[in-house]
């Protein structure tokens, strides 16, 4: 793990394998920190039982997105799993930078790449896995998915393994509450703490 860029950024990437845990993480930031902003995806999949619209994305059918991406209203966005489209909306980003929050993104590793290139100031983590045993079992424990769904998910966490050393900073995430206070202290560093 490197500290580069710790510190002098108060936008955060956070992206890692499929099932690794990075929405968990999120919710566990979002339970704890109300000072963190966190970014909420436009997304073309159905809403999960639970979910609620606004608040873990924002439900859009394909023309709406299809508008958002030719009016440039996505920061980044990207077909995850082959299955449907995702996108940051660049305003709220913006206007929560702007108004000097910390702010995180949870997107998958096409998106953080997009936004390596428009935003390269930003801090980009990598939240990885204790290991690949463990990645499978939390894929196949979460019980959402169909085999098919399982098995295009795997193969397309095996390849985002591989990018870790794209980013600034690996969290392993053991512990989901332990993985959040790692990623919530990168966003704000203790006076006297910063690396030189
Ligand atoms: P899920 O459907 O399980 O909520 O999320 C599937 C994947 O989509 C996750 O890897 C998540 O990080 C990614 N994702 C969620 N929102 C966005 C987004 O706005 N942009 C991109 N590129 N990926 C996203």
């Amino acid at each position: 793990m490197t500290g580069a860029g710790a510190g002098r950024s108060r936008l955060v990437v956070l992206a890692g394998p499929t099932a690794v845990g990075k929405g968990t993480v999120a919710a566990s930031v979002r339970a704890h920190h109300p000072e963190v902003w966190i970014s909420v995806s436009a997304t073309t999949r159905p809403a999960r039982p639970g979910e609620v619209d606004g608040v873990h994305y924002r439900f859009v059918d394909d023309a709406e997105f299809d508008r958002m991406v030719a009016e440039g209203e996505l920061l980044e966005w990207a077909v995850v799993h082959r299955a449907a489209r995702y996108g940051t909306p660049r305003q709220p980003v913006e206007e929560a930078l702007a108004a000097g929050r910390p702010a995180l993104l949870e997107i998958d590793l096409q998106g953080a790449r997009q936004v390596r290139a428009s935003m390269p100031d930003a801090l980009f983590v990598f939240l990885k896995p204790p290991s690949w045993e463990e990645l499978v079992r939390r894929l196949t424990g979460r019980g959402t998915e169909t085999a098919a769904d399982q098995a295009r998910r795997l193969e397309t966490a095996s390849e985002e393994l591989a990018a870790e050393e794209e980013f600034d900073v690996t969290i392993v995430n053991h512990e989901v509450h332990a993985a959040a206070e790692e990623l919530v202290a990168l966003m704000t560093p203790v006076r006297g703490h910063e690396s030189p």
